[in-house]
């Protein structure tokens, strides 16, 4: 069977030094919530851009809770060809969570994380590998073009790469997806963070290592919808600002304080007026301005404050990330059940 001509064959010089020898160069790691239209596809396009210049790879596949006919495709797959790994978790945990279960799950000596619905195309993998062997850690797959993508979703990706570049002391590269390559050493940095709500964006920053780009142009969605819609997004982009930024904390202090100073001179001039002019019963809508002011901006402080309480409180549960419900691979690789 063509899985024996795969994972038998050729190691290269990498594969010689690595420890485990049955190890893949590359596995490729897709988080899929609904995606059973798109499975077919993707395993063909990334076999033939693969298989033609002679890596040895393996595809993680993480059902993330799909509704639909996902795991059963899957299943069908990895009866085929056993370079296929079936991740199916026990509920839907999310994209981030997702792809944390596919990357603790990958044996490759690099991993690629991929979006199932091929708008990261796999044919940029072999020029990601070669950089790889030029010593870099990380290649990331730079979007030149976004194709299907609506005006506002590119003005909003803009705003949201500007701002939370400037909140945070890390920088996060613009038009740069999940999609890049991943080293052992940077694989095995990422299984030391500890934080259970993962903005895997931000953590892959943090990590650093030797970094270089490639530049690809991104297609549109292949086959069903996206996950994301514009208020998913929003909560998307607060989690990468709480996560990594403590500036709207500080923020909420500063606006106080000039608040508060405002207050302090009004205070003063009304407090002058009415030792000039004399107490005049006025002023019904001055006082409410100012409550209903007062009143809103301490609401927003303490909003802020419940926005990172609340990150604290989910922490401190030391819940794990996600969980496995079934891992389905050859048996040939010992597999490996665990996860944090
Ligand atoms: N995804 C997932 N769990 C979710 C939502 C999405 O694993 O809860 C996967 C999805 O199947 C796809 C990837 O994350 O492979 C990216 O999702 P999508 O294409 O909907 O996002 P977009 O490309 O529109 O940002
Ligand atoms: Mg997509």
């Amino acid at each position: 069977m063509e899985q024996q001509s795969v994972h038998g064959i050729i190691l290269t010089a990498t594969q010689i030094q690595s420890p485990a020898m049955d190890a893949p160069t590359v596995s490729l790691v897709v988080p899929m919530h609904d995606e059973a239209g798109n499975i077919a596809p993707l395993y063909q396009r990334i076999r033939q851009c693969l298989d033609a210049v002679g890596e040895s790879w393996e595809l993680v596949c993480v059902n993330d809770g799909s509704r639909d006919d996902t795991l059963i495709r899957l299943e069908a797959l990895r009866a085929q060809d056993d370079r296929v790994v079936v991740v199916d978790l026990a509920r839907n945990f999310g994209k981030e969570a997702a792809l944390t279960a596919g990357l603790d799950h990958a044996r490759g000596q690099v991993a690629i994380p991929l979006d199932a619905d091929l708008q990261d195309p796999p044919e940029l993998v072999p020029l990601m590998l070669k950089k790889w062997r030029e010593g870099y850690d990380v290649v990331n797959a730079v979007r030149g073009v976004r194709e299907g993508e609506g005006f506002l979703k590119r003005v909003t990706a803009h705003v949201f790469y500007r701002s939370i570049n400037k909140l945070s002391d890390l920088e996060i590269p613009r038009d740069t997806g999940d999609f890049r390559l991943l080293s052992r050493p940077v694989l095995d940095a990422l299984k030391q963070l500890p934080e259970r709500r993962r903005f895997m964006k931000g953590l892959f920053a943090w990590v650093g290592f030797r970094t270089t780009e490639v530049l690809y142009r991104r297609d549109p969605r292949l086959s069903g919808k996206t996950k994301f819609n514009y208020w998913r997004l929003w909560n998307f982009a607060l989690e990468g600002v709480t996560s990594f930024s403590t500036v709207p904390l500080r923020l909420s202090s500063y606006l106080g304080f000039i608040v508060s100073l405002c207050a302090f001179i009004y205070a003063v001039k009304i407090i002058a007026a009415t030792l000039i002019f004399g107490d005049a019963v006025r002023g019904y809508p001055t006082l409410m301005v100012v409550t209903l002011f007062l009143g809103g901006v301490q609401l927003m402080a303490l909003g802020v404050m419940g926005e990172y309480l609340g990150r604290v409180y989910e922490e401190s549960k030391q819940r794990p990330i996600y969980l496995v419900r079934k891992v389905d691979r050859s048996t040939r690789m010992q597999g490996d059940d665990a996860h944090d």
